[in-house]
């Protein structure tokens, strides 16, 4: 049998297991921050009857810069903001993986950096492997909030070409707040022009405002979103970015044309008319997040504080072989391999009930 390693693969990729959680089929599963309930039956007929006009269109390729779409989404943010956003700022694709690939092969690539604040989102420093970018691994204090000083102190040592800031951070929950936000920014232009990547896929969820209001004025300033998580659309596959409009143009030299097909656009834009019903979930969810950490809290485990849809756990002597117990009682979460912890997802009422009910028998357990 052929294995990877056999063929000529880069260097780089040798060895390498590809990234993503575990699909199990376990009764309650809270290991990738989707929402929990299903689309409402309104908007899924709604996505039906888009899809079906687009269907009909589908001899012809899609509208490779999915105006009406960015067109909606620069509502979006704009209503939920305060702040004027025009279309030329908005920039989408499928999911924000894609989004954030994108920026990396027009700003990243062979023989630059982009440096990230760990642990966070391990997709920044896998997609930055895939586009041949060095990565580099920026600090985080032992409570997991950035560190003003000791993440300057990394941007001025490495002069990264691309920074990652994950506000509210996974798998932490940490939000980070926009003076410090700035602060980093500052340090990084000093360092060398370069690109400042906000991660805002949790920022529905958070107490902390979207840093949208800082992009005027900073052309170097992205903020990445996403329809996964508090729109509830994982299936979707719909990311977007908010920036100064030379910045789409830059990301247009490198997107595949056409990269958002027909049927895409006409589900995320049936979406987007449901938005206020998708957004109801928002508050729901946090009010069970709140819950989780105080039912975790009062079984005796330690929290991190969470602006997410999603709490960090622990802590564990071996979070592994506590993932594990906890899966024996039907319950999936995420060992993210941060060690000591775990992130379980805010779902339904009925399933954290059965996931606080897990980790209170294994408390005994262990
Ligand atoms: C889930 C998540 C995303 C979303 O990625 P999509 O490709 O839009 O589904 C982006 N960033 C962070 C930090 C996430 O946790």
């Amino acid at each position: 049998m052929t294995r990877i390693d056999d063929l000529p693969i880069r260097d780089e990729l040798r060895g390498k297991s590809p990234y993503g959680a575990p699909q199990l089929d376990v009764p309650v599963q809270l290991n990738t921050n989707e929402n929990p309930y299903p689309l409402p039956e309104p908007l899924v007929e709604r996505i039906a009857e888009r899809v079906r006009e687009a269907a009909r269109g589908l001899n012809r390729y899609p509208d490779r810069e999915a105006v009406e779409l960015r067109t909606r989404l620069a509502a979006y943010l704009t209503r939920t903001t305060g702040h004027p956003v025009e279309v030329g700022q908005v920039w989408a694709a499928n999911g924000s993986n894609e989004v954030i690939q994108q920026l990396l092969q027009a700003f990243g690539g062979p023989g630059r950096t982009a440096l990230g604040f760990e642990p966070s989102y391990s997709m920044h420093s896998l997609i930055s492997r895939g586009t041949g970018t060095t990565w580099i691994s920026g600090p985080r204090d032992a409570d997991f909030t950035v560190d003003v000083e000791a993440a300057r102190a990394a941007i001025a040592e490495h002069r990264p070409h691309v920074v990652f800031v994950t506000s509210p951070n996974n798998p932490t929950g940490t939000a980070v707040d926009a003076d410090t936000v700035l602060s980093l920014y500052e340090a990084a232009q000093a360092a060398r022009p370069s690109l400042f990547v906000v991660d805002e896929a949790y920022v529905e969820f958070s107490h902390r405002p979207s840093l949208l209001p800082l992009l005027a004025g900073r052309p170097n300033l992205v903020l990445s979103r996403t329809m996964s998580k508090a729109f509830g659309a994982a299936g979707l596959r719909l990311g977007y970015l908010a920036a100064d409009p030379a910045v789409v143009d830059a990301v247009r030299l490198v997107r595949l044309p056409y990269h958002l097909s027909s049927v895409t656009q006409a589900t995320a834009l049936a979406a987007l008319e449901h938005t206020d019903t998708l957004l109801k979930y928002v508050e729901q969810l946090k009010a069970e997040r709140d819950r989780l950490v105080t039912g975790l809290r009062s079984a005796g485990y330690e929290v991190t504080d969470s602006d997410a849809n999603f709490v960090q756990f622990g802590r564990f002597e071996d979070s592994h072989a506590a993932w594990q117990t906890i899966l024996g009682h039907g319950v999936l979460v995420r060992d993210n391999g941060v060690p000591g912890w775990l992130r379980v997802s805010a779902g339904t009422p009925a399933e954290n009930d059965a996931f606080l009910d897990a980790v209170r028998a294994i408390k005994k357990e262990l």
